[in-house]
């Protein structure tokens, strides 16, 4: 009985001390929320993650140093230690890129995601695929991307993540962006968004970064996500 009232009056508490401190310790310019955009759109959303991982992938840190054949690479979950690790730069002559983005195209796709980053099948190596904002059904592979900020505007926006099935956070995002890297020619290319995309190209280059959204979701959402992320740990779906 007081279990379950201690552990009420705590979260009471965490709120109020990380509202208090997200108040007054809050970045210049980041104090206001801007109306939320969604981030797969809302027949996206509608649809559940295809969860694709197998249970023992979910742990340890040495889930990306097996040597997996490139086929059989799935999605992998939270908290699996790879995803918070930061990804090298892929090297010139690194062969097994060229079939490493053509599985993770196949489960973006299988998984109705709007992008995939290597880390998230276990691969630490800086290149993500997404879909082509032009053409949905077709796919860009980016190797070593660089973004820069073009509009640092912040606006909210409601995400998921293939690697955090049953989570959408509110993350704040700047809404302008430039990309450039390098497609599996090895030419470089880049690009501009200030809409969906925009927000899709940050949230897969954090994932190089290591930086899930479970790290830049707000106080509140922290709280709402609790038991969806305490089920991932326990490895439940
Ligand atoms: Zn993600």
């Amino acid at each position: 009985m007081l279990e379950p009232l201690a552990s009420f009056v705590w979260l009471g508490c965490e709120c109020i001390i990380t509202g208090l401190v997200g108040f007054f310790f809050r970045e210049e310019g980041q104090g206001v929320y801007l109306p939320i955009r969604s981030f797969c759109g809302e027949a996206r959303q509608a649809r559940p993650y295809t969860v694709l991982a197998p249970v023992d992938s979910r742990q340890g840190p040495g889930d990306y140093d097996r040597k997996v054949n490139v086929n059989d690479r799935e999605i992998l979950l939270y908290p699996a230690h790879v995803l918070s690790q930061v990804a090298q730069p892929v090297e010139a002559d690194d062969a097994s890129i060229g079939p490493l983005a053509t599985r993770m195209v196949d489960l973006m796709f299988e998984a109705n995601g709007a992008g995939l980053a290597a880390p998230q099948v276990g691969v630490l190596k800086r290149l993500f695929v997404t879909i082509d904002p032009a053409d949905e059904t077709a796919s860009v592979v980016w190797i070593n991307p660089q973004l820069t900020i073009v509009d640092e505007t912040i606006e909210s926006g409601i995400e998921g993540c293939l690697s955090l099935p049953g989570l959408d956070v509110s993350v704040r995002r700047a809404i302008g962006v430039h990309i450039r890297g390098l497609d599996l020619e090895g030419n470089a290319i880049e690009a501009v968004s200030s809409d969906h995309m925009a927000r899709v190209w940050q949230h897969e280059h954090d994932h190089l970064d290591g930086r899930l959204i479970i790290d830049r979701m707000s106080t509140m959402d922290r709280l709402r996500s609790r038991r969806a992320l305490r089920d991932l740990v326990r490895g439940k779906d």
